[in-house]
């Protein structure tokens, strides 16, 4: 049996962030990956608000800079100003992230995905298993499975089965704004949102995606409309087949992230805003928490210490996450039907650009949903 500090589990945002930043304090940190390739990304770039700096990545990782936000429902569009979004080149923020790993010596165990746990009579994880039959032991454990939520399922920090949304994407030819991100709401795509994010050089990604089980079932159909949306329509050509996508995690806030020597970051404990898909820059955030609750842990040898990271948590993000939800459940109810749709747009319309850049980024309360 290999015996760890720290035993990683999901090499995703939330696994190689925590990796890296716990064995830069010289702590011997295992990542083990179920993909063979770490960089066998499901899709290829994110719309974010994040400070790429303040998470030690370079600027190669932003695809492109986004200036304006277009919004369409069916009678109701506008445009506004956009600050600090980016799209983000998905592979580059992993690949810089991968490299961190490796100069800290992280042990990356990919090509294994973990299959089993032992739980001692104290309630701590004691060793995990993989499907090549290699065991894992450490001091500490952390979920980093995405939506999967291996380990927040077992002990409870998890629902068993979390709503999930579904989100659907492709990179096409474009001739449209490189510096104008685009969203569709209502109209023929009820039950869901529709996006385009330009990405430079005549690219850009479309997608669509919903929290609404009917719509899933025919998440095609939906896709078709956006991709024939009158206000894009001319300026896309598919000329790539391959249809991106995942799942999102829709279930109430979380706020507990730890058990025993358990600790969980990123989707395994929701921690994707709800408001309008974004992950990363909330996921790079909570890793960087926990690791530096994880590092006092193992330092003064106190589970108790790892707690921390969920009080950090709580002080800068549980109120926003909160009123993000509260919008989600509205834009879920307001997808369904044009009127609503069209009211939600017209509520939106009649914002500041600097009230709708604090509503998408997920950083809003009471004071930007009452005032313009
Ligand atoms: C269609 C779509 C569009 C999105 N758009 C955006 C966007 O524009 N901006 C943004 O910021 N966010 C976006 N998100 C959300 C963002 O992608 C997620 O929040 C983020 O990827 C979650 O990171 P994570 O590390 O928690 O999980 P993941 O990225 O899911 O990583 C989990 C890792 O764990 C591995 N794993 C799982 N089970 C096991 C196991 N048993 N053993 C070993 N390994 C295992 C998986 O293979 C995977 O590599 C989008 C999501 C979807 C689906």
């Amino acid at each position: 049996m290999k015996i760890y500090d720290v035993v990683i589990i999901g090499a995703g945002s939330a696994g190689l962030m925590s990796a890296q930043l716990i064995a830069q304090k010289g702590f011997k940190v295992a990542l083990i990956e179920q993909k063979k390739d770490l960089l066998d990304l499901p899709f290829s770039t994110l719309g974010s608000f994040m400070n790429v700096g303040e998470f030690g990545l370079s600027d190669k990782v932003i695809a492109s800079k986004i200036t304006t936000g277009d919004f369409h429902s069916r009678s109701v569009s506008f445009t506004k100003e956009a600050y600090n979004v980016n799209i983000i080149d998905k592979y580059q923020l992993h690949r810089e992230l991968i490299d961190k790993c490796e100069a800290n010596s992280v042990t990356i165990i990919s090509g294994n995905r973990v299959r089993d746990i032992e739980i001692d009579q104290s309630g701590s994880i004691s060793r995990i298993v993989t499907d090549t039959s290699q065991n894992f032991s450490g001091k500490l454990f952390i979920d980093c499975t995405g939506t999967s939520g291996l380990l927040s399922k077992k002990v409870g920090l998890q629902d068993k089965n979390p709503k999930i949304g579904v989100g659907v994407e492709y990179n096409v030819h474009y001739t449209g704004d490189p510096h104008k991100a685009i969203f569709f709401l209502g109209g023929d795509i009820s039950g869901g949102y529709g996006w385009v994010f330009p990405l430079g050089k005549n690219r850009a990604i479309v997608g669509f995606a919903t929290m609404d089980n009917s719509v899933r079932k025919d998440i095609d159909t939906a896709f078709k409309r956006v991709l024939e949306n009158e206000h894009i329509r001319g300026d896309i050509k598919i000329d790539d087949r391959k249809k991106h996508g995942g799942t999102l995690p829709i279930t109430d806030v979380k706020t507990q992230f730890v058990k025993s020597n358990l600790v969980c970051v990123g989707d395994s404990v929701s921690q994707y805003n709800p408001i309008v898909g974004e992950g990363y820059v909330f996921i790079l955030d909570s890793a960087t928490m926990a690791s530096k609750a994880i590092i006092r842990s193992l330092e003064s040898d106190n589970l108790e210490i790892l707690h921390e990271y969920e009080k950090e948590w709580l002080e800068k993000y549980d109120s926003y996450y909160r009123y993000a939800k509260l919008l989600q459940r509205a834009l879920v109810r307001a997808t369904k039907r044009d009127l609503t749709a069209d009211i939600g747009m017209f509520f939106l319309k009649t914002k500041s650009s600097e009230t709708i850049n604090k509503i998408i980024s997920g950083r809003f309360g009471m004071k930007e949903l009452l005032l313009p």
